[in-house]
């Protein structure tokens, strides 16, 4: 594509420009040095396409967002229609058609005590508005004693000061502790970790006895449990077996702890189902979901709850009960007519039950790669799938850390066409839906030649 072709900058120019002005997400600014930033012109189905033409499969959904494809027809007209109509509008003493047909759309489709349905404007905000929430009902409810929470160990609730609190990836947490509430951390269930013969069910249920230990202790000043169900995206796609969410509702009910399941990135079918806690059978106090939600249009997030929560905040205004909790793109026109779209999808395609043969075939395909001398683990939950490698994958000894060999395996990929986004040793799929076998296939061959290329030596 020369100039002349595409009317806007070059490539180059681009970067240089961003380079100038741009602090990117997550990024040491200084490896742009040696991997400058991919200016991408279009997307379009599972693929993007940067200005010199070149494409790149998103095997990670852009930051697990997307799902139904970009520069999806569907999502598109919805989002014009909508836009010729009402582009936004403050959302206290205001509603409009594509908000409440979204909450009731959200609280038909999530487990029948979520009622409720609070909009905010990215993952980290709808956590901090769970938690806020909890406190704050055991507080409307005499309760004030009620102040803490319990996290998982290597658990990831996103990058605000109260999400990163009740977070345990130290890579983001560390430094920032002095800035942090302090919270109590039950081991993980991730099964990882498991004896050799143990099976997932067991060593999730062995897990699951210091939790209990830590909820009968604490009951009394805890406010809620939060965990993301079956799988620790951000903590290395570690998974669990759906019986630890099981005896963990239990536990909270029996000791009077709400149950926070931040479905933010495993929600709208990752797993498998359309919400994880659907596995175990349980329904939590609240339900936090964001990401697939705009089919990874546009930021949107939604905090579900019960009745009963509800209900404590209900009251005159001068008894000061009230959630005053605000964000200035509450309920967002647009954003909801990209997930009032999104959730058509999932009906009109059958699309959970369609995932169940793309699932499969995907992990077939990147089982294979458990035969590699550096590979530790292939592991799978629905539509994740993670390869986990290691200097020593017997005794799982790994590398050392400055030579960010997962980089290596990202370098790769992109100069072979695929967007891979190895956290540390893992590598992981996290495909749009719409990925086809032959995508799958080329993911795979180019996952297990950039592991190749990043143990080789
Ligand atoms: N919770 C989980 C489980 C997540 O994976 C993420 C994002 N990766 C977040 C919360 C935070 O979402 P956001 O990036 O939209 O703030």
């Amino acid at each position: 594509m020369n100039r002349s072709q595409n009317e806007g900058p070059t490539a180059d120019a681009l970067v240089a420009r961003d380079l100038r002005v741009v602090w990117h997400p997550c990024t040491q600014m200084k490896d742009h040095e040696t991997q400058p930033p991919i200016a991408v012109r279009r997307g379009e189905g599972a693929w993007l396409e940067d200005f010199a033409g070149r494409r790149y499969l998103d095997a990670v959904s852009s930051w697990w967002v997307n799902l139904f494809g970009h520069a999806n027809p569907r999502i598109n007209a919805a989002i014009s229609a909508q836009l010729g109509r009402l582009e936004h509008v403050i959302f206290a003493g205001f509603t409009h058609e594509p908000a409440v047909r979204l909450c009731e759309n959200l609280v038909a489709l999530t487990p029948s005590n979520l009622t409720r349905c609070f909009l905010a404007d990215n993952g980290s905000a709808a956590v901090e508005v769970a938690l806020k929430m909890s406190f704050h009902y055991w507080r409307n409810v005499g309760r004030a004693r009620k102040t803490r929470f319990i996290t998982l160990a290597n658990s990831y609730h996103g990058e605000t000061l109260g999400a990163l609190a009740v977070g345990n990836v130290d890579l983001y947490k560390d430094l920032y502790k002095p800035l942090l509430m302090d919270v109590l951390v039950a081991p993980s269930p991730d099964c990882y970790h498991r004896d050799p013969g143990e099976s997932w069910q067991d060593y999730s249920l062995r897990q699951f006895a210091a939790m209990e230990r830590l909820l009968a202790e604490h009951a009394d000043e805890v406010a809620a449990v939060i965990v993301e169900p079956l799988v620790q995206c951000a903590g290395g796609m570690r998974m669990y077996h759906p019986v630890y969410l099981a005896r963990l509702r239990e536990a909270c009910d029996h000791h009077g702890v709400h149950l926070i399941a931040d479905e933010i990135a495993v929600g709208f079918g990752r797993t498998g189902t359309l919400f994880a806690c659907e596995q175990a059978g349980i329904s939590p106090d609240f339900l936090c979901v964001s990401k697939g939600l705009t089919g990874g249009y546009l930021p949107l997030s939604a905090v579900l709850t019960t009745e009963n929560v509800y209900a404590a905040f209900y009251d005159d205004y001068a008894r000061l009960t009230a959630f005053l909790h605000s964000h200035s793109y509450t309920g967002n026109p647009l954003a909801c007519a990209a997930a009032l779209a999104t959730l058509d999808i999932f009906v009109a395609d059958d699309v959970i039950a369609a995932n169940r043969g793309k699932a499969a075939y995907l992990g077939a395909r990147a089982q294979r790669l458990a035969e590699h001398a550096h590979v530790t683990e292939v592991r799978q939950c629905g539509m994740i799938v993670a390869i986990e490698f290691a200097k020593n994958a017997r005794i799982r000894e790994p590398y050392n850390w400055t030579d960010r060999r997962g980089r290596r395996v990202n370098q790769y990929a992109l100069e072979h066409g695929v967007l891979l986004r190895p956290i540390g040793e893992v590598v992981y799929f996290m495909p749009p839906y719409i990925v086809t076998e032959s995508e799958i296939d080329l993911m795979v061959q180019v996952a297990a030649d950039g592991i190749e290329f990043a143990t080789c030596e």
